[in-house]
């Protein structure tokens, strides 16, 4: 695969940037129009209802369109020097050869949102997804070469053998770049790899993200977002709503209505069109799940709906949502990555912001007031590099995605995507 990604990159990197941007249009077009069929088999590797894979979809494709739009903005600099003896000149090359990885709980998405990119940059790559779902990464990349993506730009690698491939990869001069998507802990791991030959990273790792609602919050709106922000994917996403904040004059009132929006989801198989809430990825995930409730209830909190494994065959776990939950709980530090829903009581401003910082993760925050004065204020202290005021829904291909602390490197989306696949030369000249 290295062998083909290094063959191809020359040819790649020399083609002009409008015929990039027509062969990654047309991926889009193409995504967009087999769009069902890409979605019922998302649902079927995957597990999630056909409406989040439907909604996978249509995000993973538009990766494709916004960066056919940025491929032809490659701009530079021209400046002069301080001591006007010279001028500074910088130019953005591709940085060659890339090493992407991704995670079974968006495996559309989480290709495009590299490949696009780097594509648009003028890098070949190497996609190694996840073993859960490689059949979604084959089918994105056939949809590739239909569009016109020459051969050995778009290499996609699966293997059994995770680690010992991807070092060898790591291990290769010809790769300059990582860019992985997936757990803080495997994150790790890959950045002391990679600090061996001192490969470019970007790092898009997991989350905790906490979910503030104040007293003053519009409460539908916050209900609606919070299904958004918990549910999208049955809650196995980064973004997920771990943690939820709500005001004590309004939690006994907010938490009675949660219950009754989450127990009235329907549980079953992804790919049946009425599913509201489809399986986890597999048996380890639900033990994991439920290790998490169960250790909150034995620390004293409430079951106010499901809190239970789903009956029947197949990996459920039935829409759940706990109150007075305690601080001490797991599941307050540990990624949910299911449908759960902890409640915590706060009383002032200061007490919320502190507890929501109180994670080593920084992917997203969330929160709700009608007071758009203290929701600015607040969105510059929370530690998170993404903030959704009055939302519950963060991702766009135009934004820049990514987190502070242990939840990132980088970005991804917006120009900033392209730019993580490129390297700024500075060339010092005299006229
Ligand atoms: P994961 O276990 O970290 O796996 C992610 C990828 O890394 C998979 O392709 C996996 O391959 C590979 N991998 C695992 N161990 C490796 C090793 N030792 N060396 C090299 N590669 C290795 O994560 P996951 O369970 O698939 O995904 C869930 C995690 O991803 C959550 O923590 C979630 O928050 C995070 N996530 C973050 C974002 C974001 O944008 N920040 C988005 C989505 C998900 P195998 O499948 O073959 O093991």
């Amino acid at each position: 695969a290295v062998d083909a990604a290094a063959a191809a990159a020359p040819g790649w990197a020399a083609t002009p940037p409008r015929q990039r941007a027509e062969i990654l249009r047309r991926c889009w077009e193409l995504m967009t129009r087999d769009a069902e069929r890409l979605a019922r088999l998302i649902s079927l590797e995957n597990g999630k209802a056909l409406k989040d894979a439907r909604g996978e979809v249509a995000y993973a494709a538009e990766f494709f369109r916004w960066f056919a739009e940025e491929a032809v903005r490659g701009t530079g600099d021209l400046g002069l020097a301080p001591s006007g003896a010279n001028r500074i000149l910088v130019q953005y090359q591709p940085i060659g050869v890339s090493l992407l990885i991704t995670p079974w709980n968006f495996p559309a998405a989480m290709a495009t949102r590299k490949i696009a990119p780097a594509l648009a940059a003028g890098c070949t790559c190497i996609l190694k997804p996840a073993t859960e779902t490689p059949l979604t990464a084959y089918a994105v990349a056939r949809l590739l070469a239909e569009a016109g993506v020459p051969a050995g730009v778009v290499n996609v690698l699966t293997t059994s053998t995770t680690g010992r491939v991807v070092n060898a990869m790591l291990d290769d001069p010809r790769v300059r770049k990582l860019s992985f998507t997936g757990s803080t802990e495997v994150g790790r791991v890959l950045l002391r790899k990679a600090a061996d030959r001192v490969i470019h990273s970007s790092m898009e790792l997991g989350g905790n993200a906490p979910f503030l609602v104040f007293e003053d919050a519009d409460l539908d709106a916050a209900l609606d977002g919070l299904m958004v922000a918990k549910m999208r994917n049955g809650g196995e996403a980064c973004t997920a709503a771990n943690r939820i904040y709500v005001h004590r004059s309004i939690a006994e009132d907010f938490a009675a209505r949660l219950a009754d929006r989450m127990s009235a989801l329907r549980v079953g198989p992804g790919a049946d069109a009425a599913t509201d809430c489809g399986p986890l990825v597999n048996a380890g995930a639900v033990s994991k799940v439920a290790e998490l409730v169960d250790d909150a209830v034995a620390r004293g909190a409430r079951v106010l709906c499901g809190g239970k494994r789903g009956v029947g065959p197949g990996h459920f776990y039935l829409p759940t949502v706990l109150s007075g939950v305690s601080d001490d709980a797991a599941i307050r530090r540990e990624e949910i990555f299911g449908p759960v829903a902890p409640l915590y009581v706060f009383d002032t401003e200061d007490e919320a912001i502190a507890r929501a910082n109180d994670t080593e993760y920084g992917l997203v925050a969330y929160l709700y007031t009608r007071d758009l004065s203290r929701g600015l204020r607040l969105s510059e202290t929370l530690e998170a590099g993404m903030i959704a005021l009055n939302r519950g829904l963060v991702s766009d291909p135009a934004a820049p995605f990514g987190g502070v602390k242990q939840s990132g490197l980088g970005r991804e989306g917006a120009h900033h995507g392209m730019l993580e696949f490129m390297e700024a030369k500075y060339i010092a000249t005299d006229w």
